[in-house]
């Protein structure tokens, strides 16, 4: 598959949201000096397009500080936000590496329903076998029937085996002969489905802290990564969703979905900033081709315009 597709998407989606900051934008460039208030609005501009309230801040005293050197030109003023988001976005930029040891390595993956996450696992589940790596799929999410179909439906049309079991069954369990299954066969890594219901979150919480005991007697070091996926069109919820997940599941990196196509990609920018997890990749349509390395450079300039 050739690259281009995929890159039209990612800059068509952040296009979105830089169009949005472009709107935001307009109309500010038209004085002569920057001035405290132009700034003010600026920073406003940069808040509006899901930056995040300290991006805005920083990108701000940067404008403020290089006023006289740059001119008020609006594509001086975009060079500043995308250089201020590159230095945001470079220090989370880290793929998801699959250690030589143990095997097999363990990731799990949560966030709430609808987010992608059964899309992203497939997606993960790809780009690990075209390392030649042997991969397991492990159906955690028991709660709903369809996320346990939707997995099978997944696992054998990329070719990878997957651990089901019974709607409405213990996850753990099935955690189990997953990792039985991956050790007897020397399976590099396993990936785990997990419930999404936020509503009920002691439920999830107890379920996700039963899956980390079981692996934990298995396999020290287990779960290895426990990978958050966000859905970028839900903007500043998917700050609360990191909130939530780092505290019932340990969250150690993120994955954000969708971002062809929406205007609030700048959700990444707040996320980086806010929390400093690690972005692992990201989502760009819903084939299987469609999870990109996370680049920073590239990022911030789409976002910037
Ligand atoms: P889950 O409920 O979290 O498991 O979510 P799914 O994996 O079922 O995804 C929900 C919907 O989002 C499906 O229609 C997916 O095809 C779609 N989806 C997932 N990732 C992406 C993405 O990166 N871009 C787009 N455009 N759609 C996506």
């Amino acid at each position: 598959m050739s690259e281009t597709p995929w890159l039209e998407r990612l800059r068509g989606g952040f296009k979105k949201t830089s169009d949005r900051l472009g709107d935001n934008l307009t109309g500010l460039f038209t004085k002569a000096v920057l001035d405290e208030a132009t700034l003010d609005e600026i920073e406003e501009a940069l808040i509006a397009s899901d930056l995040g309230p300290a991006t805005a801040a920083k990108v701000r005293d940067r404008l403020a500080s290089e006023r006289y050197e740059r001119g008020l030109t609006e594509a001086g003023v975009r060079e500043v936000v995308a250089e201020e988001l590159a230095k945001i976005l470079a220090p989370v930029a880290t793929p998801l590496e699959i250690d030589a040891f143990p095997r097999p390595q363990v990731i799990l993956v949560v966030g709430v329903n609808g987010s992608g996450k059964t899309t992203t696992i497939a997606k993960l589940a790809h780009l690990f076998l075209e390392q030649d790596y042997g991969v397991l799929l492990a159906a955690g999410d028991t709660f709903r029937a369809a996320a346990i179909g939707q997995l099978k439906v997944w696992a054998e049309r990329i070719g990878v085996p997957i651990i089901t079991g019974p709607e409405g069954g213990d996850p753990s369990a099935i955690v189990f002969d997953g990792v039985k299954k991956a050790t007897a066969e020397g399976i590099d890594v396993l990936i785990v489905d997990t419930a999404g219901r936020l509503q009920n979150k002691k439920g999830l919480m107890d379920e996700l802290a039963k899956i980390r005991r079981v692996l934990g007697r298995l396999n020290p070091a287990a779960p290895h990564n426990v990978v958050l996926v966000l859905d970028a069109t839900t903007g500043q919820n998917a700050l609360s969703q990191i909130e939530v997940f780092k505290e019932v599941a340990g969250v150690t990196g993120l994955v954000m979905t969708k971002l062809d196509g929406t205007a609030r990609g700048g959700v990444l920018v707040a996320a980086a900033e806010q929390y400093g997890l690690p972005i692992h990749a990201i989502g760009v349509g819903e084939g299987i081709d469609d999870l990109r390395p996370f680049d920073p450079e590239e990022a911030a300039r789409a976002i910037a315009g």
